[in-house]
């Protein structure tokens, strides 16, 4: 991390929304991206998105660490919860989860504020993210910084970014009940369709 700037620990899900986010942040902050996802499967896609997630940091030249997969503390935190759909109650404890791990970190490595790439994602509620980042920090006693990544274009712009840069763009959001909405999804459709891009 750079002495000048203001430290933030920057939780990161995949390598497009990392790289514009970054991109984005780089010259006001010195961060630290953390890797946090145990929602992610099956393990092949996980260790795929933190391979790539860790490329970006080595391009950005930022810090970067990977907490330990633990899916079944993922699994643990949504059970009871697998009908709810994406964008319900399932995803305000995955968010929790992750964020809850993630102000852990910041408090662990003595930075005093966090953030997360995911606020990027059209797909992801705002005020159930900004919720569960500011809980996390009131009870590790750091700061949630609750930024919206999606203005001005922001998913736009890490679509681009991701293309220019080569990075994998998954097609789903990470957990296993995402990947089998994916498959719904792509069975319902026309033969010949395109994928939407999810995340
Ligand atoms: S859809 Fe995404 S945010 Fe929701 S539970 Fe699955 S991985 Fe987490």
């Amino acid at each position: 991390m750079s002495p000048d700037k203001t430290k933030l620990v920057l939780h990161v899900c995949c390598a497009p929304d990392e790289a514009a986010v970054v991109a984005q942040l780089g010259a006001e902050y010195s961060l630290h991206c953390f890797f946090c996802n145990p929602n992610i499967a099956p393990s092949d896609e996980y260790h795929k998105r933190l391979d790539e997630a860790r490329l970006v940091a080595l391009k950005y030249v930022v810090d970067f660490s990977a907490d330990e997969y633990e899916p079944q503390s993922w699994e643990a935190a949504i059970t009871g919860l697998e009908q709810s759909g994406e964008g319900g109650e399932r995803c305000k404890k995955c968010f929790e989860l992750r964020l809850m791990r993630t102000a852990a970190f910041c408090k662990q490595i003595g930075c005093a504020r966090f953030t997360t790439v995911m606020s990027i994602s059209p797909h992801k509620n705002i005020a159930m993210l900004n919720a569960a980042g500011t809980s996390a920090a009131l009870r590790y006693g750091v700061t949630y910084e609750p930024f919206n990544f999606k203005k001005n274009d922001g998913f736009l712009k890490s679509i681009r970014l991701s293309k220019e840069l080569g990075l994998y763009r998954q097609d789903y959001c990470g957990c296993r009940l995402s990947r089998a909405e994916r498959d719904t999804r792509i069975a319902a459709r026309p033969a010949g369709g395109l994928n939407d891009i999810s995340d």
